[in-house]
């Protein structure tokens, strides 16, 4: 679908069309830039728009614009206000995905730390069929990037040259993804989205050290499965072919939502679904959606002073 008419450019309101930046730009010839992804439930009872967990992203691209050594490091207010007025501008009464990228807007040599430009517009989303069937997978012959090389848990639009040419394969393959493992040969994630496997009722996924991006909605699933269904969940590193004797296994990501697979190399799962109904509906479900969405919203308003997500 494409992206909403109005996007926000430098705090201005403005055309899809006028949305742009030089060629010249550090973005552009270094890859210089840090984004989000970001999405707003629409919830049609109270007529609002749930920012899913938006301080938290916010504060995950100032870590970025840090690490790249922005010159200028936005306030969470700051962009929290371009966003909203971004999805005022559009009249937004539907399920979007938000994108907001910090880059480098100079025309400079590599070192080049700013001006920094900063970009959001919203694209409509309606859920992927996939949550429903799910997803055929591949151990991709790409190798994740390292943290001491492109650091992962930096999202950054240089990185997803990895994720791309892993995601590229797999599709040209015939697989609806991959799964990428470390330089040392461990479980990493998915192109979009964090990885999860159940092996005896207990529920593991890679620590943060496996060269996987620190996931909102990993860090959403651990507190669920853990708080709400009592789980025993474990983060540490993991081996391919402990996948495939795993019972389930599921994404989970801003994007992908929560979605099972149901093979790896074509070694199907046992019990593709089961386990995963639960957390899925406790993320999907509308009141748990109006919980969970709805207490980031206070929680934003309370730390920011702001609206933090409603029309
Ligand atoms: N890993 C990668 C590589 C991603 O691009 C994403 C999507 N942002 C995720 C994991 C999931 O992260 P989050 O839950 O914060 O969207």
């Amino acid at each position: 679908m494409p992206t909403l008419p109005k996007m926000c450019l430098n705090g201005e309101i403005v055309a899809y069309e006028d949305c742009k930046i030089h060629a010249f730009s550090g973005a552009v010839k270094y890859g210089a830039g840090v984004f989000e992804g970001i999405r707003g439930y629409w919830n049609d009872k109270a007529e609002e728009l749930y920012i899913f967990r938006l301080p938290e992203h916010l504060e995950r691209l100032r870590f970025g614009m840090r690490v790249l050594r922005y010159d200028e490091i936005f306030s969470v207010e700051h962009m929290a206000d371009c966003l909203l007025r971004m999805v005022r501008a559009n009249s937004v009464r539907g399920n979007v995905h938000i994108r907001m990228i910090a880059y480098i807007d100079s025309d400079d040599e590599l070192v080049g730390c700013g001006p920094i430009g900063l970009v959001c517009g919203a694209v409509p989303r309606t859920p992927s069929p996939k949550l429903e069937t799910g997803v055929h997978i591949a151990i991709s012959s790409y190798q994740r990037i390292a943290d001491n090389a492109l650091p992962p848990r930096v999202k950054c639009t240089a990185n997803y040259v990895n994720n791309r040419a892993a995601e590229l394969e797999g599709k040209r393959n015939g697989y609806d993804g991959v799964l990428i493992l470390t330089n040392q040969g461990k479980v990493s994630e998915a192109s979009g989205a964090c990885f999860f496997m159940v092996k005896d009722g207990v529920l593991y996924t890679p620590d943060v050290t496996s060269d996987i991006l620190e996931s909102i909605t990993r860090a959403t699933v651990i507190e669920l499965a853990a708080k709400d269904l009592g789980l025993k969940v474990v983060e540490r590193s993991i081996d391919r072919s402990e996948v495939y004797g795993a019972s389930e296994a599921f994404f989970c990501g801003t994007g992908w939502e929560v979605l099972p697979m149901i093979s790896l190399d074509r070694l199907a799962s046992r019990r593709p679904r089961s386990f995963l109904a639960r957390p899925s509906r406790k993320l999907d479900h509308d009141r748990a959606h109006q919980s969970l969405f709805g207490q980031c919203r206070r929680r934003f308003a309370r730390d920011h002073g702001c609206a933090g997500g409603s029309q």
